[in-house]
C-alpha cells in the first residue's frame, strides 16, 4: 500500500496485499520503515531467474540472457539483504543449474512475442475521497492473453491452494482485462523451478483460470482492508497496532523483519 496525501490515492500491489493476510501488523510495519524489509538470496536468485528468462523470450541468446542473470545478482547482492538458505557463492553457482531447467522444461511451451516484464496501473475505483490504485509487473502476457508468472520455491505448489485463493493472478489477471490483453475468463499459468535435486532442478507448471467474479471478490476485499485498517480516522491508522497474525512460517526470527520487536520480544 502507497499512500499518497497530496494527490489522496492509495496504491495496492499484490505482494502487499499477500503479506496483509499472512499478518497486518507486519505490513503497517512495513509501511512505516520500508528500508526494514530488505530482500533475501531467496528473492534474490529468484530476480536473476527472472532477468535470464526476460532476456531470452527478447530474443537473445543463452550466454547474453545469463550474463543479465548475473548483472541481476550483482545488483542485488550490492543493496541490503539477508542470507537465509544460501551465501552468495551458493546463489551464484546456482543461477545456471536453475536457468537450466527453465530452459529445457518451460521455454519450449511459451508462445513468442508476448509483453515481459509488463507494468501496469489500473484504477479500481472511489474509497472515501481516495482513489484506490492497483499496481504490478505481469512476467509474461501472450500475444493469445494467457499471462505467465516465474518461480523459484523449496516445494511444489499445491495446484488447488493456488487456484483458491492465491491473490497475484486474479490482480494480474484483472489488469490484463482492463488493458485490453487478455478477456476473461483469464489463463494463468505459473512456471516454477525448484531449488531441488541441487543437480538438476525440477520444474513444475502450475495453470488455472480467473473470471470477473474473482476481480470483483478482489475488490470487496480491498474495501474491507481499507475499512479495517484506514477507516474514517481523520490520520491514516498507522500508529497504533494492527491485528499480529502469527499463525503461519513467515512468523519467525528467520522471515519476519520485526520479530525481535514483536513476537520476538516474548519468545
Ligand atoms: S513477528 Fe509475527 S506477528 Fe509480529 S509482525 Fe512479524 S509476522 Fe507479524
Amino acid at each position: 500500500m502507497i499512500i499518497d496525501y497530496d494527490k489522496r490515492t492509495i496504491t495496492f500491489h499484490q505482494s502487499w496485499l499477500n503479506d496483509y493476510y499472512l499478518c497486518p501488523e507486519r505490513t503497517r510495519r512495513t509501511l512505516l520503515d520500508p528500508a526494514a524489509n530488505v530482500g533475501s538470496d531467496a528473492t534474490i536468485l529468484g530476480t536473476g531467474m527472472h532477468a535470464y528468462v526476460e532476456h531470452r523470450l527478447l530474443g537473445e541468446d543463452i550466454e547474453v540472457s545469463m550474463a543479465a542473470g548475473f548483472n541481476a545478482l550483482d545488483h542485488e547482492f550490492s543493496l541490503p539483504h539477508k542470507i537465509v538458505q544460501m551465501n552468495e557463492d551458493q546463489v551464484y553457482t546456482f543461477l545456471p543449474t536453475m536457468c537450466a531447467s527453465f530452459e529445457a522444461d518451460h521455454l519450449p511451451n511459451i508462445p513468442r512475442g508476448g509483453l515481459t516484464e509488463h507494468k501496469f496501473s489500473i484504477a479500481l475505483g472511489e474509497w472515501e475521497g481516495w482513489s484506490i490504485i492497483l499496481e504490478g509487473t505481469i512476467d509474461y502476457v501472450t500475444p493469445g492473453g494467457v499471462l505467465f508468472d516465474w518461480k523459484t520455491a523449496g516445494q511444489g505448489y499445491k495446484q488447488w491452494e493456488k487456484e483458491r485463493w492465491a491473490i497475484q493472478p486474479t490482480a494480474y489477471c484483472a489488469a490484463a482485462v482492463t488493458l485490453g490483453l487478455a478477456t476473461f475468463p483469464v489463463e494463468w499459468k505459473y512456471a516454477i523451478v525448484l531449488k531441488s535435486p541441487l543437480s538438476r532442478p525440477k520444474t513444475q507448471l502450475v495453470e488455472f483460470q480467473r473470471t470477473k467474479a474473482h476481480t470483483l471478490w478482489l475488490r470487496e476485499q480491498i474495501w474491507s482492508i481499507l475499512q479495517a485498517t484506514i477507516g474514517n480516522r481523520d490520520a491514516l491508522a498507522l500508529d497504533a497496532p494492527w491485528v499480529k497474525n502469527d499463525q503461519h512460517a513467515l512468523c519467525s526470527e528467520k522471515w519476519c523483519p520485526f520479530w525481535s520487536t514483536c513476537k520476538g520480544k516474548y519468545l
